[in-house]
């Protein structure tokens, strides 16, 4: 089986915050320069792996370090996208969940094509709210 990089982190010039759950490094294959990966030190391949403690402390991670990617590049927006790659369609270069903190820039050319179906009623957006609401555990 091939070495997880992310368990086997070897770039420290580009580590920029490690705590006992998480580290944070400048990404490999930047979408935009500054471009963050925030990952725990324990494999987990997806989101919803994630024991809640280990969320939580992504998350707070994360805001601390959106604040300073703020700061380091003045962005006029900045992105928080993590991927759980089902199917194993290869979305994922790496299989070991990541959170990315991408800044954005004025005309960086950067889409997210959001082929939205617009408003379908309030019926239906309830049939998906019922939907979801049915899978929820207590
Ligand atoms: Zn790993």
């Amino acid at each position: 089986m091939k070495k997880c990089a992310f368990c086997n982190y070897q770039d420290k010039e580009v580590i920029i915050y490690k705590d006992a759950v998480c580290y944070a490094v400048i990404s490999h294959d930047p979408i935009n320069k500054h471009h963050v990966l925030v990952i725990p030190k324990k494999h987990y391949m997806q989101f919803t792996d994630l024991p809640d403690a280990v969320v939580a402390r992504l998350f707070v991670v994360a805001k601390k370090l959106s604040l300073a990617v703020r700061k380091a590049c003045n962005p006029i927006a900045v992105e928080h996208i993590s991927d759980d790659d089902l199917k194993k369609t290869g979305i994922n270069l790496v299989e070991h969940y990541k959170l990315h903190i991408i800044p954005r820039f004025k005309n960086d050319k950067i889409t997210h094509f959001w082929n939205r179906k617009g408003d379908k009623g309030i019926k239906v957006r309830a049939s998906y709210a019922k939907d979801i609401k049915k899978c929820l555990k207590k």
